[in-house]
């Protein structure tokens, strides 16, 4: 089968003809329809996440039909439509399991990192990890909701009931949020670049009370920050625009470096916390409400082949929606 594959970090995906990968038990062998994008692909593709599985597929939004099942039930039938997230196995006895916090197993396994992913024309996966995807989205629509949208509703979770929300990187897992946040009727105040005019008004036109630079502040104290940009400095910026007992979520697996800041921005009990990978359990809830919010999903889509000016682009900030790979017919 075809796959894109990274030989080592840093160095562009190449187009490989592998072994197509056999079902263990448990399994499902998907033939993979639509894998969009995700930054952290960038992350890793860019060296910036320890010790990936090498050589590696990449890919953790992976839609794709179940063509066949290694032994052992499944809640999954040959044909049926699947979507493979990021989260890719756990082994369900650690404390972290044992508490309902699979998201932070010990030895927890990933797509597209530690296990091979779905830029290709197959790929394998636990079926106990696997989703059943809403109908009323097709392949290319949904594949951007297993990761920039379970993940952003993760961190959109951790603001609580918060009122005034903030967001900080307005990309693909905004986007999504955003409508999620709107639908329930929370004010959204959008950060972008300084001088990203165009992202304002798009954030303007999607429902957001107010859009500006993250050198701003915005014009009332929010109840809760998500950092969806990989910018370390946006942490002290988020934590200054809060009211007393907000929360600023960093929504991604790698940021750089926080500077330090003045003990007075954090008093009065405000909150810094990250999240990390996702449960199923966020996944099942997740699947449920964005048909019925519903969210919109904007995509562009590449060949499979392309996967790496798909990487260029995004890299670049030149993407105009979520990037999707197809792959077959
Ligand atoms: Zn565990
Ligand atoms: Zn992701």
């Amino acid at each position: 089968m075809r796959a894109m594959v990274l030989n080592e970090p840093k160095r562009p995906l190449e187009l490989r003809d592998v072994p197509k990968p056999k079902p263990g038990k448990g399994q499902l062998l998907v033939r993979v329809s639509a894998c969009a994008v995700c930054r952290t692909d960038l992350h890793v593709v860019d060296g910036e996440l320890p010790d990936p599985k090498l050589p590696l597929i990449p890919g953790h939004q992976i839609v794709g039909h179940v063509e066949e099942i290694g032994e052992e039930n499944s809640k999954f039938a040959i044909g049926d439509r699947v979507g493979i997230p990021w989260l890719s196995w756990t082994d369900g006895d650690c404390a972290y399991c044992r508490s309902g916090r699979e998201n932070l197993c010990d030895n927890g396994r990933f797509t597209g990192y530690t296990v091979d992913g779905g830029y290709a024309e197959f790929t394998v996966a636990d079926a106990r990890y696997c989703f059943h995807l809403p109908e009323r989205y097709d392949d290319v629509e949904v594949a951007p909701l297993l990761c920039a949208g379970l993940i952003g509703y993760r961190s959109y979770r951790k603001t609580n009931d918060a009122r005034r929300l903030g967001i900080y990187g307005f990309g693909n897992a905004a986007h999504l949020i955003s409508q999620i946040a709107l639908h329930e009727g929370r004010e959204l105040f959008v950060f972008t670049r300084p001088g990203d005019t165009a992202t304002q008004q798009a954030a303007k036109k999607l429902g957001a009370v107010w859009a500006g630079g993250s050198d701003e502040l915005p014009p009332a104290k929010l109840d809760a920050a998500i950092i969806f940009a990989s910018v370390g400095p946006l942490v002290p910026a988020a934590l200054r625009a809060l009211a007393k007992g907000g929360v600023v979520v960093c929504g991604g697996i790698h940021m750089t470096d926080i500077p330090s800041f003045p003990y007075v921005d954090l008093w009065e009990e405000r909150v810094i916390t990250s999240v990390a990978n996702l449960t199923r359990g966020d996944g099942e809830e997740f699947f449920k409400i964005a048909p019925r919010v519903p969210v919109k999903i904007k995509t562009e889509t590449f060949p499979l082949e392309d996967a790496n000016t798909a990487l260029d682009r995004f890299r670049a900030g030149k993407l105009k929606g979520s990037a999707v790979l197809t792959i077959g017919a």
